[in-house]
């Protein structure tokens, strides 16, 4: 019997722990590190992991750089049917966040024009 596993195409070797000796590990990505702009927003590393099921995303969230301290303040594991969803409504949640904002820290007034953009510190 064959007993070296197969990975899937997304699978990140050097994540994956899935090995011959160890075939109940799980598949992973590679991590992708989101930072946040300011101290409000959570460092987030989002993977997608594998192990006896299908596939879910994982999206772990740090206070600080996951570098100087590796554990999660919070996990979430989704389906890629909640991850879709998740995807949308997110989304639409930006777009409300955004609508009046036209850069890093300049807000359009609702009635105003861009000519009467102002800084709001
Ligand atoms: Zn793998």
């Amino acid at each position: 019997m064959n007993n070296v596993p197969t990975h899937p195409h997304w699978c990140d070797r050097q994540e994956c722990t899935v090995t011959p000796d160890r075939p109940a590990g799980a598949h992973c990505s590679r991590p992708v590190l989101l930072r946040p702009e300011d101290r409000e927003a959570m460092y987030l590393r989002v993977t997608l992991h594998q192990s006896t099921g299908l596939p879910v995303l994982c999206v772990e969230g740090f206070d600080q750089d996951p570098a100087k301290d590796p554990n999660p303040l919070a996990l979430l594991a989704l389906s890629t049917r909640q991850a879709a969803i998740t995807v949308h409504l997110l989304r639409r949640l930006v777009r409300l966040a955004t609508r009046d904002v036209v850069g890093p820290g300049w807000v359009r007034p609702r009635s105003g024009n861009s000519a009467d953009q102002r800084y709001r510190s």
